[in-house]
Parts: structure tokens; sequence; C-alpha cells
């Protein structure tokens, strides 16, 4: 039986047509339908935050983001170790991505180095809860507020993760989460924007729906509406997602179990909450992580490259910026298979080849 890196979570059938049911009374179907509000609200519920806004999906969360705060067309410190939407959102608002380099243990941006890299063109940092693991929000924090400059996280990984007591997406002046298919937690495509500002929450609201209040138009929009279809899925998941979460830890507790120590893995940051949303292992060396997808390959089990390259060498970048810890983790680390309903038989084949 093959194994994928991961396997979307589908909700008994049963649950979702239920949600279908209400669809067909309702007879609407898209535009901030019922679903889609009363999904917003149980979502600020489970997540404890407010003014929660559900898009179609992520990467157009980040984009009302950088609009919302009115960064398009400046520089922005970023990380290179994230998904290519981090870099390809900033780029389509044609912001600079400032790329700074990461922590060797969590992988999430060195905000040491963040300092360095502020140039009077700099209006932003955007950083990445790396896996679902919180980067040093406080410092991060505390340089923006010396710099005068705004923090969006990229907290597609978040879902459920917690720092200080604290849900990851109440951190920053806009967080955002991703909904996708192979997220955690998911609504087939969708995402959300959490903004700490009601000013600036108010203004995605419309940003979101093109701008426009009936015949009233206010400002520049786009269309980033959610369906009723996404929230229904969203609204069905949400009832199992704490069941989720505490399955992929027992799956994450048994890969610690079998897998040989010597595999070096992420430091989860001091208080933090971790959501089990990845899985990753360090390698020795590029070599050797050739050698191991060729071995899995061979047992039809398919971990991935990720993340894979480093974003900063992106051959679409106007200018090289140079980031060694990034470029080299980047070229040793995989993600192994995990998923709610992955069985020990399966987990004890993959670390098989592993210790191998
Ligand atoms: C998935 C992902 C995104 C984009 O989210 P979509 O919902 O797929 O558009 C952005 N950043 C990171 C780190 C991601 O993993």
């Amino acid at each position: 039986m093959r194994i994928n890196v991961t396997k979307t979570f589908m909700p008994p059938a049963e649950e979702y047509q239920v949600y279908l049911d209400r669809i067909w009374q309702s007879g609407h179907i898209t535009n901030q339908g019922p679903l889609l509000l009363e999904l917003e609200k149980k979502l600020e519920k489970h997540l404890e935050v407010s003014r929660l806004h559900f898009v179609t999906n992520g990467t157009l969360a980040l984009q009302l983001a950088i609009r919302a705060l009115g960064l398009e067309g400046s520089e922005v410190i970023t990380t290179p170790f994230s998904y290519v939407a981090t870099v390809s959102a900033l780029l389509w608002e044609n912001c600079t991505p400032i790329f700074v380099d990461i922590e060797p243990d969590t992988f999430c941006i060195d905000a040491d180095k963040i300092e360095a890299a502020i140039t009077p063109h700099t209006k932003a940092i955007m950083p990445v809860h790396v896996f679902g693991n919180a980067c040093d929000v406080e410092k991060i924090g505390a340089i923006a507020k010396k710099h005068n400059l705004k923090v969006i996280y990229d907290g597609a990984h978040g879902f459920g993760a917690q720092y200080g007591g604290k849900s990851l997406l109440s951190y920053g002046d806009i967080a955002m989460c991703s909904f996708h298919a192979t997220k955690l937690f998911h609504t087939i495509e969708g995402g959300c924007l959490i903004a700490s500002d009601p000013a600036v929450s108010d203004k995605i609201e419309l940003m979101k729906r093109f701008g426009h209040n009936g015949d009233e138009h206010y400002m520049l929009g786009i269309n980033a509406k959610g369906s009723e279809f996404q929230a229904a899925m969203g609204l069905v998941n949400l009832g199992h997602v704490e069941d989720i979460i505490a399955q992929r830890k027992a799956v994450y507790e048994l890969y610690d179990h079998h897998l040989s120590p010597k595999y070096r893995r992420p430091v989860i940051q001091s208080g933090a909450v971790y959501n089990y949303a990845y899985y990753p292992l360090l390698l020795e060396s590029e070599a050797e992580l050739m050698g191991l997808m060729e071995a899995f390959t061979a047992e039809d089990i398919f971990p991935r490259r990720y993340f894979f390259p480093s974003l900063n060498t992106l051959p679409y970048l106007p200018d090289k910026q140079s980031t060694p810890i990034s470029e080299d983790i980047s070229r040793r680390i995989i993600c192994l298979p995990l998923y709610s309903d992955l069985s020990e038989e399966d987990i004890k084949r993959i670390c098989g080849v592993l210790n191998r």
C-alpha cells in the first residue's frame, strides 16, 4: 500500500450531507452565506481570537494582509525556509523580500539577525511559524516596535498551536492560517486572516469582496470570498480537529519511539504548545537524503523534501541573497508521512527503512 507524506482528512460523508441539505434549503451558496458566518464565529471561539476573516485560500490571505497594511511596493523581511507562497505573495504585491537566515534548531527566522537587515525602505517583517513551531514572537514584536515595522505572521501551519497560553494566530499585526486540504484543519481550499487593529480588520472586510458595500465603492478590492461548501467542510472538520491533533500526537510519539535517536529534529520553542503538524527529519547530507528517498520509493513510501529549495534561490527573484543555514537545511530535510490514521505497522515500516 502506497504511503504518502500526507492524507487529506475525510470526515464521515453523512456529516457533510447534513450541511449540504442546509445549503439546498437556503439556496445560498456563496457571498458570506450563513454557514460561512457560522464557521467564522466557531473558529474565533475555538482559537480564542476575534475578528477572524475566512478567505478562499491562504495565499490570498497573505496578499490581503500586505494590502491592508499598505505594504505593497516596500521591502519586507522574511524567511527563506518556507513554502513558496510566502515569497510569491510578496512578489505578487510588488514587495522586495529581504531574506534573513533561520535558526539551526527551530528552523524559524533568526530574530537576532533581523535588525541588521532593516533599511529605510523596510516596512514589515513576515516570519513563518515553520511546521507549526512558534517563532520568537516576543523578540520579533520588540524589534518591530522599536523600528516602527508591521508584522505579518505566516501561520499557515499554526492551527491549534499556542505560545504563552494563547493561539499562535493571535500574534502580530496580522496573522494568517491556511485551511488547504493538506493542512491539519482544512476546508478543501481556504484560509483566514486575523488583524489586531479593528480599522485594519474593517479594511479587510471590504477588500475581500471587491472593496464595495452595495453601491458605495470605498477602495480597491479583490474577490477572496469563501463558499458555503468550503464552510460546510470546515464546520464538519472543526468537530474532529481535537481528535485529529490527538491522533497525530500518537503517531508522532510512535515515530519518536521507533526511530533511531541519531536523527536530528527541530527544537520546539520554549513556551510553545505544538500541534503535530509535521514530522521533519534533518539528515547528515543531501547524499544521505537521496539514498533514503530511493529506498523509500522502492517500498512505495513517499516522504517529501520540504521545504526545498531554500526560497532565496528561486530563479525569478530580482537579486541573489545568501542564507547559508537555510540553504544547507533545505538540502537535507524531509518530512515523514504524518496523518491521523497512519497505522503503527506503517510507522514501523517507515522507521525500518530509516534505521537500516
Ligand atoms: C500552505 C501554505 C501557504 C499557502 O496556503 P494556501 O491555502 O495553500 O494558499 C502559505 N504559507 C505556507 C508556509 C504554507 O505551508
